[in-house]
């Protein structure tokens, strides 16, 4: 079978930290071209500074993977899908609810495959604690998610603005493992967003929902952690608890640890491709779905000034 050929767009961080590697580590796929304004691309591979100079005059490609900040991403998803082009698109899908279904309803249209990729489900540890979590009644879930924004988004201007999501960046990624693994669906009971005095985006967050059978969540998302980081999942059940932490990747039941080899972007490219040759979407926007309802309903203090 001939490799998918893909496009990266938008050759930022997780372009270079995770996707490069990826595509190159599975042979479902050929690195056909790179697109971005600034970035130089990579040696020996067509670059292009923009997505419609590739689709007007470079080489054919299948898929794209767009790796941009969410604001740009609808427009150049939907000019690839207008060309029958796969789209791969990075967390968050969209900056809107409302885009992310145009987007679903055109590639069902097109026939072309939809994958709204959520990393963090890939971690080591999620695919077992759902599997544990399967059988058991869900007590209380505690979400701590605390992490220093100037050493993991430094100089990211795009993340502070409508749309950029703020905390929720990250904070959706712990949206996304908890929408997986948790037995029942669950909602926004109420939310505090703490916003910077300049700025439009939320620092921090405290968040409360609830499962369909009554359980409790509680979210607490911090962007001013210094010291140890925090990103921990603690479920308590009728039969132990369990917890998840480094994002994801360390699994602790009540009989013991498990910390497995990270297979977070290579599990997505596999996914990607199984939808591709089966000819389906996967566009689950439920973590989405609750960061918008922390801004429909959250209350907003005014904190202190941010300055990168
Ligand atoms: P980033 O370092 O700011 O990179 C984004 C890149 O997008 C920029 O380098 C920019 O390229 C490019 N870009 C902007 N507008 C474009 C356009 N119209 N066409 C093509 N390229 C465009 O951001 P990032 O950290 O990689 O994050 C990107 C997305 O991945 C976000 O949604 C984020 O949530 C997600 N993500 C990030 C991480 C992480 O650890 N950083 C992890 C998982 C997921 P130029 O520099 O060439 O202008």
């Amino acid at each position: 079978m001939d490799p998918i050929r893909i496009a990266i767009v938008g050759m930022g961080k997780i372009a270079r930290d995770q996707h490069l590697p990826a595509i190159a580590g599975n042979r479902a796929f050929g690195l056909a071209a790179t697109v971005s304004p600034h970035d130089p691309g990579v040696e020996g591979v067509p670059h292009f500074a923009g997505l419609d100079d590739l689709l007007a005059s470079g080489p054919a490609v299948d898929a794209v993977a767009l790796c941009t900040p969410p604001q740009v991403r609808h427009d150049l998803a939907s000019s690839a899908l207008a060309r029958g082009i796969h789209v791969f698109l990075e967390k968050p899908p969209g900056a809107t609810l409302g885009e992310v279904a145009a987007l679903q309803a055109q590639a069902d249209k097109v026939g072309a495959s939809l994958f709204a990729a959520w990393h963090s489900r890939f971690a080591a540890g999620v695919a077992p604690a759902r599997a544990w979590l399967a059988e058991r009644t869900i007590e209380r879930v505690t979400i701590t998610w605390r992490e220093d924004v100037r050493v993991w988004h430094p100089g990211q201007a795009w993340i502070w603005e409508p749309g950029g999501l703020g905390v929720f960046d990250p904070g959706i990624n712990a949206l996304s493992i908890v929408t997986h693994i948790l037995p029942r669906p669950i909602f926004l009971r109420g939310a505090k967003l703490e916003i910077p005095a300049n700025r439009v985006a939320p620092i921090a967050a405290d968040m409360t929902f609830s499962d369909t059978g009554g359980a409790a969540l509680h979210m607490d998302l911090d962007w001013r952690q210094t010291g140890p980081q925090s990103w921990d999942i603690v479920v308590e059940t009728d039969a132990g608890t369990l917890k998840l932490s480094q994002g994801g990747a360390v699994l602790t039941l009540p009989t013991g640890t498990d910390h497995a080899e990270d297979h977070e972007y290579p599990a997505l490219y596999a996914r990607f491709a199984t939808l591709i040759r089966t000819g389906r979407s996967d566009v689950d926007v439920a973590p989405l779905r609750l960061v918008a309802d922390a801004f429909l309903r959250g209350t907003r203090v005014t904190t202190n000034p941010f300055v990168d």
